[in-house]
């Protein structure tokens, strides 16, 4: 379910003629990536990727607005400083603010995309009041009667007073995780007014529950909550029109009658707001297998802590279907795993119904895919049309290759393994068990086991997340090792496995904490997974010493004595992690996520951080989008669609920010 993202460690690759790296600032770099086989589509299908292409920027503003609500005020303050201001641009003041622009454009908002800590800016409070005095107001985003001033009142206290709006996602236990998010899904009230509200709703059972909350701001007015709908006349309508606008031409050149319907349920969607459209829709796209494919809408709830608030997202992707065959081996034998897995039988699904999984090559990213953006997608989320009907499950292979083309060289394998033999492995085997590890985590993981009848699919709450993407995890850990695969021709050995292996170990033991600050613990779903089996697996393995941290010169490196023994201990774990979800057992969750996957170790911490601050790469990445440029015939009719690589990445956040953008 839902998304997996690249993690801190990439593996070397082949080298080639190709610009991959844009540029670098900050903890980012903006990378590009290709659409091979765009030119090899039909012309209706090109039209239909261009035309969902659209429909995949439209949104933009909408996401920007949900992470917070002063968020497009702050942007377009920036962009209009970025575009007019006449004063000193080599003054590292400026400079700091045009760094800071382009961390806000990545983020979607002033909160960092990741760690969801709110940006400090390097420029002073008295530098920016005086850089936008001195511009036109006519080029600030005012309001009707707002003047410079208190647009100024408004948006200097959210970017640099450190107590105001500190963190877009607050999910430390304790607090009111509604009042201490600065996202924008709620308004005026408290976490239990929030939970109270959609228990009310969820009071009667369904077997067939819609998504409650998916598609609305919770208010607070007059001391009567209510949800603001985000439909076409609705909170959002200008941007969601333009999304209709442009999936309804899409509509006109689906690749199937199938298709058709699949775009036209979401319109009916977004027309009426309705989740049960959502639903439908859900259901129909689940199942169409279409070569050009989509996702658009209010998706991932990774952003409200509670779960129920979908953030816009969009990716355009077309199959690549040499590198499916892969993904079909894996889902047609998608019973077998099930059936052969550790966990306890009670919660293993008997019929494992459409696991449909395949490559794909990305071609639009928009919204919450961008810049930065997943690797793996595995849609949808409600469990109920998961057991009924499938998922639809994605790697996504244009991006993890240009992560692994662009990390070539960069010195972190040497770094961060222990000896030659690691090294080897990575660079042999590394590309391929990091993707056959993502595919098993969507194709299989993701879709197996079930929740014992009555448990309810949010009783893990705040853990849930965790805890799911520990499952798929494990499921994949589990499996990567297992025979089966070099039976299958997934693996070329039975060795190569270890490569996944000691890339995941050092990542949830080691270098994934290059992502969080010092002194930080961890907060988001999937780094909490990858150190919660990293830490368990050490600490049951201690005994028979499987796994260790070994020091050498002073600095500490991950060492795995037996592999076989290691994979053990991934099953134990997917057997207990399968029985807290299938359970709901929301007390040992909350023990296990909090005793291996959030507490730090300090001083491992810091020696991490300074080792990769020595390779000078950026721990975060993410890309710009292609350009597809219509080419007409004589008669004004589109003959052709070309797609270019030669916008830079300041260049697409102004385009889109200028021709792109319906909210205010
Ligand atoms: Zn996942």
């Amino acid at each position: 379910m839902g998304t997996i993202l690249m993690g801190a460690c990439q593996s070397s690759g082949e080298g080639e003629n190709f610009s991959y790296s844009v540029e670098k600032f900050a903890d980012l770099e903006i990378l590009r990536y290709r659409v091979p086989g765009f030119e090899q589509l039909t012309l209706q299908q090109k039209k239909l990727v261009y035309y969902l292409a659209q429909a995949a920027i439209e949104g933009r503003d909408v996401l920007f607005d949900q992470q917070g609500q002063h968020n497009l005020a702050i942007r377009r303050t920036l962009e209009a400083i970025y575009c007019n201001y006449a004063g000193d641009a080599t003054a590292a003041d400026y400079k700091n603010l045009v760094v800071y622009l382009k961390r806000v454009w990545f983020s979607s908002g002033i909160h960092h995309h990741y760690a969801t800590d709110k940006l400090m800016p390097d420029f002073s409070q008295a530098y920016f009041t005086e850089v936008v005095k001195s511009l036109d107001p006519s080029l600030l985003p005012l309001r009707d009667g707002q003047t410079v001033d208190s647009l100024l009142a408004t948006i200097v206290p959210v970017m640099f007073d450190p107590n105001v709006d500190a963190k877009r996602v607050n999910l430390a236990e304790g607090q009111d995780m509604i009042a201490t998010s600065a996202n924008n899904f709620y308004s005026n009230l408290t976490q239990n007014e929030a939970e109270n509200f959609y228990n009310q709703l969820k009071k009667t059972a369904s077997p067939t529950p819609v998504s409650y909350g998916l598609n609305s701001r919770l208010v607070k007015k007059d001391g009567k909550v209510a949800e603001e709908v985000w439909r076409v006349g609705g909170l959002y309508s200008e941007a969601i029109e333009k999304i209709v606008y442009w999936l309804e031409k899409a509509a006109l050149v689906a690749e199937s009658e199938g298709q058709k319907k699949v775009i036209e349920a979401l319109v009916k969607f977004y027309r009426t707001g309705n989740l049960e459209d959502f639903d439908e829709y859900s259901i129909l796209w689940t199942t169409d297998t279409a070569r050009v494919d989509f996702i658009n809408g209010f998706i991932e709830t990774y952003g409200d802590p509670l779960g129920f608030k979908g953030s816009w997202e969009s990716m355009v992707n077309f199959k690549d279907v040499e590198a499916t065959k892969r993904t079909e081996i894996i889902s047609s034998n998608a019973q077998w795993f099930e059936d052969n897995s550790p966990v306890d039988k009670r919660f293993k699904k008997e019929e494992v119904k459409g696991v449909s999984a395949k490559v794909i090559t990305a071609a639009m990213l928009g919204g919450d895919c961008y810049p930065a953006t997943p690797i793996g997608i595995n849609l949808p989320n409600a469990n109920w049309i998961r057991t009924l009907h499938g998922s639809k499950s994605v790697t996504i292979e244009n991006i993890t290759d240009a992560y692994d083309k662009a990390a070539q060289g960069n010195g972190f394998a040497r770094e961060f393994y222990w000896s030659q033999s690691e090294v080897e492995l990575m660079n042999t085997y590394g590309f391929t068990t990091s993707n056959l590890h993502t595919d098993l985590h969507e194709c299989l993981g993701h879709g197996s086991g079930k929740l014992t009848p009555g448990v309810s699919q949010g009783a893990l709450k705040a853990y849930g997340s965790a805890v799911e993407e520990a499952r798929a995890d494990l499921f994949g850990l589990y499996y990567i090792a297992d025979p089966k695969m070099v039976e299958l021709g997934l693996l070329p050995n039975d060795h190569a496995y270890k490569a996944e292996y000691i890339k995941f170990m050092t990542n949830g033991l080691l270098t994934q904490l290059v992502r969080i600050a010092p002194g930080s613990s961890l907060e988001e779903s999937h780094m909490r997974n990858r150190q919660l089996i990293a830490r368990w697996a050490l600490e049951k393995g201690a005994p028979e010493n499987v796994v260790e941290l070994k020091k050498k010169n002073g600095k500490t490196y991950v060492v795995i004595n037996d592999y076989g023994k290691l994979r053990t201990l991934f099953g134990l774990l997917l057997a207990e992690i399968q029985r807290i979800r299938s359970e709901g057992d929301y007390a040992n969750a909350r023990s296990i996520v909090e005793t291996y996957g959030v507490k730090v170790d300090t001083d491992l911490h810091n020696e991490v951080l300074a080792r990769y601050k020595k390779l000078d790469i950026a721990p975060y990445k993410g890309f710009v989008n292609p350009v597809y440029d219509i080419v007409t015939d004589e008669s004004g009719e589109i003959a052709d669609i070309k797609v270019s690589y030669t916008e830079g990445y300041a260049e697409q956040m102004l385009r889109y920010s200028k021709d792109h953008s319906w909210v205010y």
